[in-house]
C-alpha cells in the first residue's frame, strides 16, 4: 500500500486525524460525507491508500472505489429518496480537482434540483450533513 502523505487532507481522514462523517468502510476504501454538499447526501468515496488521481491509483483500488460508490448510490436511492445519482471524479486542476487524493463523488440527484456543473462549493449546515449521513447508515 502507498505510504500516507503527511500533507494530504484525505489521508488524515483515513488515519482518523481529522473528523469526518464516515458512512462506509472496507479494507480498501472509506466513504464520508462531503462538508460542502452539492445536494443532500453528497458523499465522497476514497481509497485508503494515497493516490493523487486516476493515473496513479492502483487498479484494484479503483475497482474497490467503484464498488463502494455503487453501494452508496443504492443507499442514496433507498434511504434518501434520490431520483438519480451522479458519480463524478475529477483529475487535475483543469478538470476541477481540488483535493489531490483520488475521490469519487456520489451526488444524489432529486428531480428538478437546481444543481448545475461545476457547482460552487459552499459550506453545508453540519447538522444537515450529519443527518443525511445517519440516514445513509441507519
Ligand atoms: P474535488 O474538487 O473534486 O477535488 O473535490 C474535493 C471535495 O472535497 C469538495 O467537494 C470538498 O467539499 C470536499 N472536502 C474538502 N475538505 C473536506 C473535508 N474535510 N471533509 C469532507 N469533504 C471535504
Ligand atoms: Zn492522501
Amino acid at each position: 500500500m502507498a505510504a500516507a502523505d503527511p500533507d494530504c487532507l484525505f489521508c488524515k481522514i483515513v488515519a482518523g486525524e481529522i473528523p469526518a462523517t464516515i458512512v462506509a468502510r472496507d479494507d480498501r476504501t472509506i466513504a464520508f460525507m462531503d462538508i460542502n454538499p452539492a445536494t443532500r447526501g453528497h458523499t465522497l468515496v476514497i481509497p485508503r491508500a494515497h493516490a493523487r488521481d486516476v493515473h496513479e491509483i492502483e487498479t484494484e483500488d479503483l475497482e474497490a472505489v467503484a464498488a463502494t460508490a455503487q453501494r452508496i448510490a443504492a443507499l442514496a436511492v433507498e434511504r434518501l429518496g434520490a431520483d438519480g445519482v451522479n458519480l463524478l471524479n475529477s483529475n487535475g486542476p483543469a478538470a476541477w480537482q481540488t483535493v489531490f487524493h483520488f475521490h469519487m463523488h456520489v451526488i444524489p440527484r432529486y428531480a428538478g434540483d437546481p444543481l448545475r456543473l461545476p457547482w460552487d462549493p459552499a459550506p453545508g449546515n453540519m447538522d444537515h450533513v450529519a443527518a443525511a449521513g445517519a440516514e445513509l447508515t441507519r
